[in-house]
C-alpha cells in the first residue's frame, strides 16, 4: 500500500505516525483503526493499551519499542533506524504511540529523521491524554466563567525542566501536567512559591479511559501526599485548577462502569436461574 519510488528507483514503503489515544479502544480514530488493520508492521509504545493491542491482526509483525522512565527498551536512534530500514524494504509501518504523536510523543523528532532519510511519512493525530482522561473524569479543561484557557506541561525532562512557574501560577487557568507523578512535590512547591493558592482544586487521573481508571480529587497542597498514600502509578495525569470542582456534578464514567458491572451480575444471576 502507498508505495513510493525513490531516486534510485527502489520501491519504498511508508511510515504512519499514528496516535492511539489514551487507552479505550473505542477512542481510536477510524484512520488509526484502518492502518492497524492493514499495515505490514506495527511498532508500538508502552502507552498503547492492552485493549488496543488485542485488536492487532494476527498476520502482521508487531514490535514493542516502548520507553518508560526506568526502562529504555530500544534507544531512540535504533528505533529511528529500524523505521527507515523497514520502509526501505517496501513495508508499510504503523508507528503507534499513546495519545497524540505530537504531544510529548517525539512524533515530530521521528518525522524529521524519516524525512531526512527520504521516507514518506503521514501523521495521524490521536486523542491526547489531557483531553481523553479529563473527559472520562468529568473534568472540563475549560468552562465559561471558570477557566478561559489551559496549558499542557511536561513534568519530566531529560535535562533541566525549563518552566516559567510564575506565569503558570498566575495565569488563572487550567494546568495539565504530563509525566509529573514523580515530580509532584516539586510541582507543588514551585506553584505555591509562585503564588497559586494552596486550596486550588487538583486531580490525579490514573489509567484514564481504561476500565481501571482511578480519579483522586484533592487540593494543590495535599496532592503529592495523596498520590503517595493512594500508591498511584504511571500513567497518571495531573490537573490543577478550579474546573476540577465540576467533577462533583459531571462524573459519568464510574456510574457507567458500575451499571455495566451490575448488568453483568444480573445477567449471571439470570443464567444461573435458568440453568
Ligand atoms: N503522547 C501522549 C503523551 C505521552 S507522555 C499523549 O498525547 O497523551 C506520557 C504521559 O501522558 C504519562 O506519564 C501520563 O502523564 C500521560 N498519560 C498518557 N496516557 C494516560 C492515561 N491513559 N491516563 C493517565 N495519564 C496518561
Amino acid at each position: 500500500m502507498n508505495e513510493v519510488v525513490n531516486k534510485t528507483n527502489q520501491i519504498n514503503g511508508k511510515v504512519y505516525l499514528v496516535g492511539a489515544g489514551p487507552g479505550d479502544v473505542d477512542l481510536l480514530t477510524v484512520k488509526a483503526l484502518r492502518l492497524i488493520q492493514s499495515c505490514d508492521v506495527i511498532l508500538y509504545d508502552n502507552l498503547v493499551s492492552a485493549a488496543i493491542r488485542s485488536i492487532f491482526p494476527n498476520g502482521c509483525k508487531k514490535f514493542f519499542v516502548g520507553k518508560s522512565r526506568a526502562d529504555h527498551s530500544i534507544p531512540q536512534h535504533n528505533l529511528n533506524q529500524l523505521m527507515v530500514t523497514l520502509a526501505k524494504r517496501g513495508l508499510s509501518v504503523c508507528r503507534l504511540k499513546g495519545g497524540d504523536p505530537l504531544i510529548f510523543g517525539r512524533g515530530s523528532e521521528e518525522m524529521l529523521v524519516l524525512h531526512k532519510a527520504g521516507i514518506t511519512t503521514e501523521l495521524i493525530p490521536g486523542i491526547t491524554a489531557a483531553s481523553g482522561c479529563t473527559s472520562y473524569a468529568g473534568i472540563p479543561l475549560t468552562h465559561r466563567g471558570v477557566s478561559q484557557g489551559c496549558t499542557f506541561i511536561t513534568g519530566h525532562a531529560e535535562k533541566n525542566l525549563d518552566i516559567n512557574w510564575s506565569s503558570l501560577a498566575t495565569a488563572g487557568h487550567t494546568l495539565v501536567f504530563y509525566m509529573g507523578l514523580s515530580q509532584l512535590p516539586n510541582i507543588r512547591k514551585k506553584l505555591l512559591e509562585n503564588g497559586l493558592a494552596k486550596e486550588t482544586p487538583a486531580a490525579l487521573i490514573e489509567n484514564g479511559t481504561h476500565q481501571c481508571q482511578r480519579v483522586v480529587t484533592s487540593t494543590l497542597d495535599n496532592l503529592a501526599q495523596d498520590a503517595v498514600a493512594l500508591q498511584l502509578t504511571s500513567p497518571t495525569l495531573i490537573v490543577i485548577g478550579k474546573v476540577v470542582k465540576l467533577r462533583e456534578q459531571l462524573a459519568w464514567f464510574e456510574d457507567l462502569s458500575r451499571n455495566r458491572k451490575s448488568l453483568t451480575t444480573d445477567l449471571n444471576k439470570k443464567s444461573r436461574l435458568s440453568a
